[in-house]
């Protein structure tokens, strides 16, 4: 078995016997050599890295980084579990479901089609790194219904039977929370069937992935907010990330940002079931504005609240992004004494400068102005990005001065 921390060498193996050894024979002596190699090599080092996912918490709830799909050997994906472990801390997740299908199979030759084996294989490896793996499995049907993810399962082969609509009850007697995943897929048609009107009212159907990759969904995004389902963006990944991510590059898989009480299993199901999610989607955060605008304000801050304009003369404005989601702004309204940027981007991580002048050369005295702009990648509902407002202390010290 894979072993991340490459103890397994380093105990019980040739120690004692080397103390111990009589006059030994070539080949014993050849062992021991052998064995002292093994040991050299096997001496602890550094042995990973992990890039955080820089969001805010916000409301008094931790932000947790995760994602609820994703495959492994054991339906179609290319990787051993433990790999999923691997990848998901690296790349800065705090919890994580591998849902492979449950009726579909293609390596059932090679590798066990117990459902529950691909979590009980990850499970060790995710707790000694302290990350939280959630129990799941994908029904996979044509569609309509399509596929849904089971979350918190405590058996996912309960799941494995013919009838969709039982199947799905198996799940929901588990106490799952159940997602419709790849709305739009794969057909390209993202359209509501009237069983999904029927899951819905069952109480089948609590969540939506809006982003499925990096593959956008406008109607999913309305019917969650008509609807009241949770928003998801998982990866659906079945590759090594790498082959399809360039996380060197700063490139990160959909994360569904979860905001808990505590950094739990049972806190991040309270949290899903209260729907405090936003979805980080390549650089666009999907989301109710009750989330997005505490994300917003606890990233940005204005480093010069207060600025001097001599004449027509440029004065410049610093403002700080501290987290890892660039924000993108178009001017909404301005203010008549003041030019401002018409559009800008905080980049992640990072503090910007802006040059603003006064509107004309003869303006004095001195005023509070607000500034209101649209960020793009801030969606609260299709093509809405959320507004905000910056406040800037003005004195005008007019050129005759
Ligand atoms: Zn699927
Ligand atoms: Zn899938």
């Amino acid at each position: 078995m894979f072993d991340p921390f490459q103890l397994k060498s380093l105990t019980g193996r040739g120690i004692m016997t080397s103390s111990k050894r009589k006059p030994a024979t070539k080949l014993a002596g050849y062992f021991l050599i052998i064995m002292l190699l093994s040991l050299a090599i096997a001496v602890p080092g550094q042995i990973g890295t992990r890039k955080e996912l820089k969001v805010p918490d916000i409301l008094g709830f931790v932000t947790l980084k995760c994602d609820f799909h994703m495959h492994t050997v054991f339906s179609d994906g290319l990787v051993w579990p433990e790999v999923r472990v691997e990848e998901m801390w690296c790349e800065g997740y705090d919890a994580f479901s591998i849902t492979d299908h449950v009726e579909y199979h293609p390596f059932s030759e090679d590798v066990s089609t117990d459902l529950n084996r691909s979590y009980e294989l990850a499970k060790p490896d995710a707790e000694a790194l302290g990350l939280l793996l959630i129990r799941g499995a994908e029904i996979t049907r044509m569609k309509p219904p399509g596929h849904f993810n089971t979350l918190f399962l405590s058996d996912a082969n309960l799941l494995n039977v013919e009838d969709f609509k039982e199947a799905m009850r198996a799940a929901h007697d588990q106490g799952a929370f159940i997602i419709w995943n790849h709305p739009g897929w794969p057909d390209d048609k993202e359209e509501w069937y009237p069983i999904h009107t029927e899951l819905y009212e069952e109480g089948l159907l609590q969540g939506i992935e809006v982003v499925n990759g990096d593959t956008y969904y406008p109607s999913a995004h309305r019917w969650a907010l008509e609807k009241k389902l949770t928003m998801f963006g998982n990866s659906d990944i079945h590759v090594p990330t790498a082959m399809e991510y360039d996380i060197a590059a700063g490139r990160h898989k959909p994360v569904t940002l979860v905001f808990a009480k505590e950094r739990t299993a049972e806190a991040i199901k309270e949290a899903l079931l209260a729907r405090r999610t936003v979805v980080w989607s390549i650089d666009n955060l999907i989301g109710e504005e009750q989330y997005l605008r505490p994300i917003f304000d606890a990233a940005v801050e204005i480093l010069t609240g207060e600025v001097e304009l001599h004449g027509l003369h440029h004065s410049p404005i610093q403002i700080r992004n501290t987290c890892d989601v660039p924000f993108k702004l178009e001017l909404v309204e301005g203010d008549d004494s003041l030019r401002v940027p018409a559009q800008f981007i905080l980049y992640p991580d990072r503090t910007i400068r802006l040059s603003v002048r006064a509107a004309g050369a003869e303006l004095s005295g001195e005023k509070e102005v607000e500034i209101r702009y649209r960020v793009t990648n801030l969606l609260i509902a299709p093509n809405e990005g959320m507004q905000v407002a910056f406040k800037l202390r003005v004195k005008f010290l007019s050129s005759t001065n």
